[in-house]
């Protein structure tokens, strides 16, 4: 039926809107609408930009828009994305990247101090679980210190886990081991820290979880109690269950991030 006026007209043109599809359009609409509380608006305006150029892609490729969305609610995107800026970093000449000490086998930075072990994604929760499975039962990292990740070899001090590790494993770096094993036991040392790319990754997971607000839920998750979990021979589904974060700890561990790059 033909609208009769032009307020009418306005009306059925919000309700087809309304009734439409979710395309990648919307998505990025709402991405660049999202707003993340006490966080810099340059690394928001950064974060953006990245997660734009990703969905940019996306549809330029065809992407089915339920991909999408399951990509940026799982973090598969945040990692994806974070993995790329990261590799970036690595290319370009620092001395914090060529000069670092980590090496195989060196593994204080795996003695998970407080027990949280960092915040990871679904997608790393799965990946991370998944890798594990394997070594369900067998003596793990808390057979050489308590504190120790789950995923590590005890006696090797290898990452069990190495190929799934998640992104706050690849993205912690130090100039000297001997700070690192000073900072395990509860140092303060200077020299050991965790790339930019790691705020990036952190920030675009958080303006995924505004932009599928109403649309889907955003969780994330604790790498100590994932790979606790799947040594402990429950499944994905129980893993996931028992490590989820209560909802503020994105925003923590983003201002945080934020925080210790000071910004
Ligand atoms: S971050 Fe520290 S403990 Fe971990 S591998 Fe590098 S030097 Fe070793
Ligand atoms: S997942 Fe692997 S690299 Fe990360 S803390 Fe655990 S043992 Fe270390």
């Amino acid at each position: 039926m033909k609208p009769t006026t032009s307020r009418a007209a306005r009306r059925l043109s919000k309700k087809t809107h309304k009734n439409a599809p979710l395309s990648i359009a919307d998505l990025a609409a709402k991405v660049e609408s999202a707003r993340l509380k006490d966080i810099d608006t340059s690394v928001q305006t950064r974060a953006k930009r990245i997660l734009s150029s990703y969905l940019q892609t996306a549809q330029s490729y065809a992407m089915p828009v339920k991909d999408v969305v399951a990509e940026m609610a799982s973090g598969q995107a945040a990692w994806r994305l974070g993995h790329a800026v990261r590799d970036e970093i690595k290319k370009a000449p620092s001395d914090v990247v060529h000069k670092a000490a980590c090496a195989e086998g060196c593994a204080f930075c795996c003695i998970l101090s407080g027990g949280e072990g960092g915040l990871i994604t679904a997608f790393e929760a799965t990946q991370l679980h998944d890798a594990l499975e394997p070594h369900h039962s067998k003596p793990d990292g808390r057979d050489w210190h308590p504190e120790a990740c789950p995923a590590l070899d005890p006696e090797t001090r290898k990452c069990r886990a190495y190929d799934a590790r998640p992104m706050i494993c690849r993205s912690f770096i130090s100039m000297n081991a001997e700070a690192c094993e000073k900072n395990a036991a509860g140092g303060k040392e200077q020299g050991a820290g965790l790339l930019g790319s790691h705020l990036d990754y952190l920030v675009i997971h958080a303006l995924c979880r505004q932009a599928l607000k109403g649309i889907t839920m955003v969780h994330s998750y604790s790498m100590a109690a994932t790979a606790a979990g799947a040594v402990g021979g429950d499944t994905a589904t129980d893993t996931l269950a028992k490590s989820r974060h209560k909802p503020n700890a994105l925003d923590i561990a983003c201002r945080d991030g934020a925080a210790a790059a000071g910004v």
